[in-house]
C-alpha cells in the first residue's frame, strides 16, 4: 500500500476558529488536504476531495467571509501530478461532507468512484438534515446531493477488505467524522483525524476550536482522549485536519510506503 498527501490549496481564516485564543484578529493558513491510497487489492482510494472549483459562486457569502479561499488547487490537478485522472479512482472516502472536503466530488461525474462513496451514516443524516432544514452551517447541498452519486454508509468502526485501512467514526466537529488508521511500512501506523482535531498545536496543548463549530467542548475532549489512547495503542503518528506546516511536510515526503 502506498499513500500520498495531496495539497489542495488553503483557506485563510481567523485563528480562533481552529484553536481557542484571545486574539480574534490573528489569521491562520488552513490547508485543504486529500490523501491518495494506492491499495494492492482495493485499487486507488481517495480520502476527501477538497474545495469546489465554483466556490466563489456556490458557497454562501457568510462561508466565504469566515473561511476565505486563499488558494485553490483542484483534486483533478493534484491527481494529474500523480499520473492519475478521476477515472482511475475506485473508491472515495469522505471524512465528512463539509464544503472543503466534499467540494471536489463533481470531478468524478461519470466515474466508478461516484458509485462508491464511503461516508458514515451519522454524517450523511446530519448533512441532509441540516441542508433540508435551512441550517446548513458548513454544508453546501449542491456539492454532495448529486444525481448519480451512491453513498456506502458505515455505522461502526470498519476495517476495509484487504487490510491496511481501518475507518473509525468520531462524534466531534460533526456527529460522524470518519478518521483512518493506515498501516505503512516506512512510518508504521498513521492516524488521520480529519477535523475533529485541526492542528498539532490543538492536540498537544489540548485546545479546542474557539468558533461555534463544536456544540460542546466535552465532545472535543472526549474525542481527544480517545485519539490519545489510540495513539498509544497503535504506536501511531498523527495527521491532523488543517495543519499547514504538517500538510506541506507530509506532501514533501512524496509516496509513503
Ligand atoms: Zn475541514
Amino acid at each position: 500500500m502506498k499513500i500520498s498527501v495531496l495539497y489542495l490549496g488553503r483557506l485563510e481564516c481567523r485563528k480562533y476558529h481552529l484553536i481557542e485564543c484571545d486574539d480574534h484578529k490573528e489569521l491562520i493558513k488552513s490547508p485543504i488536504m486529500s490523501i491518495l491510497i494506492e491499495h494492492p487489492i482495493l485499487g486507488n482510494i481517495l480520502y476527501d476531495t477538497g474545495n469546489s472549483p465554483y466556490y466563489s459562486t456556490e458557497y454562501p457569502a457568510s462561508t466565504l467571509e469566515t473561511y476565505p479561499v486563499a488558494e485553490f488547487i483542484s483534486i483533478e490537478d493534484a491527481l494529474k501530478e500523480k499520473g492519475l485522472t478521476p477515472a482511475d479512482i475506485d473508491m472515495i472516502i469522505l471524512s465528512h461532507l463539509h464544503f472543503d472536503h466534499a467540494g471536489g466530488l463533481r470531478y468524478f461525474t461519470g466515474t466508478k468512484a461516484m458509485k462508491n462513496v464511503v461516508v458514515s451514516e451519522a454524517e450523511l443524516k446530519n448533512a441532509f438534515c441540516q441542508v433540508m432544514t435551512g441550517k446548513p452551517g458548513a454544508y453546501v447541498k449542491g456539492l454532495f446531493d448529486l444525481e448519480e452519486i451512491r453513498f456506502k454508509t458505515i455505522d461502526k468502526d470498519t476495517e476495509l477488505a484487504g487490510g491496511g485501512i481501518r475507518l473509525f467514526i468520531q462524534n466531534s466537529h460533526t456527529p460522524g467524522v470518519t478518521g483512518m488508521i493506515l498501516e505503512t511500512k516506512s512510518m508504521g501506523n498513521v492516524i488521520v483525524t480529519s477535523d475533529t482535531i485541526y492542528t498539532c498545536d490543538s492536540y498537544q496543548k489540548e485546545l479546542p476550536p474557539g468558533g461555534p463549530i463544536n456544540k460542546t467542548k466535552k465532545e472535543f475532549y472526549d474525542n481527544l482522549n480517545r485519539i490519545k489512547a489510540m495513539e498509544k495503542e497503535y504506536s501511531a503518528k498523527l495527521l491532523f485536519g488543517h495543519d499547514y506546516e504538517q500538510v506541506l511536510k507530509w506532501k514533501e515526503k512524496g509516496v509513503i510506503i
